[in-house]
């Protein structure tokens, strides 16, 4: 069994931390993405030697071989999740164990070396312990932590690396989206993932492959991309980087199932739980584009979210695509199922509200 004590972090001091004041204004308005902390893990893997010299350092550029399997093909995975800061000024992660998990499940469909979980939560928390001046305490804004693991062995044979490094940076942020409902493209061209490839995996791959959509979906004016299956391109998947929900006007809740095709989503599945428990019919089922459209027209469908750790819960106002657009409900975020559960998760995350699920570390 692995312990915590086996990885022992050791700290080398940033020769030159963000002065204070720099931070305090950083941290202002971060926006997504673009801010980083001083510091981050980093752990080196080499077959033989396992997991080793596990270091929490001055946030640099890293030095990788021309060569490296990374850069060649792709073997590459990651993972999203937020510290927040509580309201007794404690700081709390939501189910961070979940996110170890999948790291594990997407490192062994690329065929790399799996961290095991303990090490992956120390080198999360040992970063946020050291960076923890720079967790953000406005209304939606958190510390988004990205661990990620690359295939750093210096061979230009296709297989996979027996080297890796597995790193985690942090990053200050604020909202994902700048508020109100989001709009859809239903990208029917491009498809994201096909039954036995990667759609399950948190792997850089899978987002390459969504940009040229996600930025079709721009230039038709739509803030993100929906995808449809690979096999027959009629049923809903999910978009570039959330899942999706669906709610009926009898209260019922749609969300397509995980069949490999689609990220486990570690919101989709605490919102699955939080409406199960307020008393709503959840269905894990397949719902064509066709059957939405002909829903929202005939009034059936009235609520449409995407869900992640990113955009949290966010409504979706309107669906655009080759068959025309739809607005769902009001279109302009105004619905209640969606706040109803958004307010519970948010309560949750933030340790505003009990746990009894014991998601809150
Ligand atoms: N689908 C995709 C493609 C994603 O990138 C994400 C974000 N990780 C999600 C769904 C939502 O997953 P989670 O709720 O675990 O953030």
């Amino acid at each position: 069994m692995d312990s915590a004590d086996q990885f022992r972090f050791t700290h080398i001091p940033h020769p030159a931390p963000v002065s204070a004041a720099r931070r305090t204004e950083l941290l202002a308005n971060p926006g997504f993405g673009r801010v980083f902390t001083d510091h981050m893990a980093v752990v080196r893997y080499k077959e033989g030697q396992g997991w080793h010299n596990p270091t929490i350092e001055a946030r640099a550029p890293i030095a990788l071989d021309p060569a490296a399997a990374v850069l060649h093909y792709a073997q590459e995975i990651f993972e999203g999740m937020k510290a927040y800061r509580a309201a007794d000024g404690g700081v709390v992660m939501f189910r961070p164990d979940a996110n170890a998990r999948r790291f594990r499940q997407s490192a062994e469909r690329m065929a790399m070396a799996e961290v095991p979980d303990v090490l992956f939560l120390e080198a999360v928390r040992e970063l946020v312990r050291v960076d923890r001046d720079w967790i953000p305490s406005g209304e939606s804004a958190s510390l988004y932590l990205r661990p990620f693991m690359i295939a750093s062995e210096a061979f230009l044979g296709v297989k996979p690396s027996s080297e890796y490094l597995f790193i985690v940076i942090a990053s200050p942020v604020g909202a994902y989206f700048s508020g109100g409902a989001v709009s859809v493209w239903v990208s029917e061209d491009y498809t994201r993932a096909a039954p036995g490839g990667t759609g399950a995996a948190k792997c850089g791959g899978n987002y390459a492959a969504s940009l040229l959509a996600q930025r079709e979906a721009k230039a038709q004016n739509c803030d993100q991309v929906l995808f449809l299956d690979a096999a027959e391109h009629r049923w809903i998947e999910e978009m570039g980087g959330m899942n999706i929900f669906f709610v009926m006007k009898d209260g019922t809740l749609v969300t397509p199932p995980l069949g490999g095709t689609i990220l486990p989503g570690i919101t989709r599945d605490a919102l699955l739980t939080l409406a199960r428990d307020k008393g709503l019919t959840v269905r894990e089922e397949r719902y064509s584009i066709e059957q939405c459209y002909e829903d929202a027209a005939s009034g059936r469908l009235v609520e449409a979210f995407a869900c992640g750790t990113a955009a949290v819960v966010t409504s979706i106002g309107r669906f655009r695509g080759h068959r025309g657009e739809i607005v769902i409900g009001a279109g302009n975020g105004a619905d209640p199922v969606t706040e109803g559960l958004r307010d519970a998760l948010i309560g949750i995350q933030r340790g505003q509200r009990p746990d009894p699920y014991g998601w809150v570390q």
